[in-house]
C-alpha cells in the first residue's frame, strides 16, 4: 500500500514515469513509459508520412508498430524481444495470416500488445471499387477478431487500421472515420521491405529516429532482418533516452 502510494505520488510529479512498471528479470529494461488512448474523434488519421497530423507525443517518445503478421518464423522472435524489454507495441495484422497462425495472435494479445488491422490479403485498396475495398477491410477485421477473441465480428475490438502500402482514398478514409476507426500512417520507418543486413537496418532506423525525435515507427514482424535487429534496437533506444508509448483505444476495448 505505502509502496503503491509512493509510486503514484512520484508519478504525479513525473508524468513520463506514470505507467512504468518493474520488468521481471530485467531491471534495466526499456519498458513501456505510458499508455496513450487514441480516439478517432480527435485524431482520425495519424502519421506525418501521409497525413497532416500525428499522435500527441512528447520529445523522445516512440510508438512501435509492426505490420503484415503474424508470421511463424519471425513474429515469435519479435514478441520475445519485446517481452524481454517489457515493451508493448501494436500489430497490424493480415487476416490471411491470422487464419493460418491464430496462436501467435493470442500470444501477442496475452502479452499486452494492441491488435490492429491491415486487411485480409494486402491489396492496394485505392485501386478497387469502394464497396469491394471495404469488404476486404471487413474480412480482415473479422478474421483477426476470430483469432484474437473467438468471434468473427466486423466491429473491431481495437479500432485501429493501417492501409496496405498506405494506399488510402478519401471515400475510404471517410467511411473509416464514420465507424470510429483510427487510421495509422507512420512518422518513421526502417524501409525494412528492402533487403538489408540487420546491422544496416538498425543504423538506418536509429538515424531516422534521431532525426524525427519522436513518432510512430513502422516495422514488419514478417521480416527476418527486423526480428534480428530488434533486441539491439531496444537496447540502443534505452541508452539514448527514448521512451515507449503504448497506444490503446479511447474508452477501452470495444466489447461485444
Ligand atoms: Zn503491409
Amino acid at each position: 500500500m505505502s509502496r503503491l502510494f509512493t509510486i503514484v505520488a512520484i508519478a504525479a510529479f513525473i508524468p513520463w514515469a506514470a505507467a512504468a512498471e518493474p520488468c521481471p528479470g530485467n531491471p534495466d529494461a526499456l519498458g513501456t513509459a505510458r499508455v496513450l488512448a487514441v480516439d478517432a474523434r480527435t485524431t482520425p488519421r495519424v502519421g506525418l508520412k501521409h497525413f497532416p497530423g500525428t499522435l500527441p507525443l512528447r520529445d523522445k517518445e516512440l510508438v512501435l508498430t509492426f505490420d503484415d503478421g503474424p508470421w511463424p518464423t519471425t513474429t515469435p522472435r519479435v514478441l520475445n524481444a519485446l517481452k524481454a524489454e517489457c515493451v508493448r507495441a501494436t500489430f497490424f495484422l493480415l487476416g490471411r495470416n491470422t487464419d493460418a497462425h491464430p496462436r501467435i495472435v493470442q500470444r501477442a494479445l496475452a502479452e499486452g500488445h494492441s491488435i490492429g488491422h491491415h486487411t485480409y490479403s494486402h491489396p492496394l485498396l485505392n485501386q478497387m471499387p469502394l464497396d469491394k475495398a471495404e469488404a476486404e477491410i471487413n474480412r480482415g477485421i473479422a478474421r483477426d477478431e476470430l483469432a484474437a477473441y473467438g468471434a468473427a465480428k466486423t466491429v473491431p475490438t481495437t479500432p485501429f487500421f493501417r492501409f496496405p502500402g498506405f494506399a488510402s482514398s478519401q471515400p475510404l478514409l471517410d467511411r473509416l472515420s464514420d465507424r470510429g476507426i483510427v487510421v495509422f500512417g507512420a512518422d518513421v520507418w526502417a524501409s525494412d521491405w528492402l533487403p538489408m543486413a540487420p546491422e544496416a537496418e538498425l543504423q538506418l532506423l536509429l538515424r531516422r529516429i534521431a532525426q524525427a525525435g519522436r513518432g510512430i515507427v513502422l516495422l514488419h514482424d514478417t521480416k527476418a532482418q527486423t526480428a534480428a535487429m530488434l533486441p539491439a534496437l531496444l537496447r540502443e533506444l534505452k541508452k539514448r533516452g527514448f521512451r515507449i508509448v503504448h497506444v490503446v483505444p479511447a474508452g477501452g476495448l470495444v466489447s461485444h
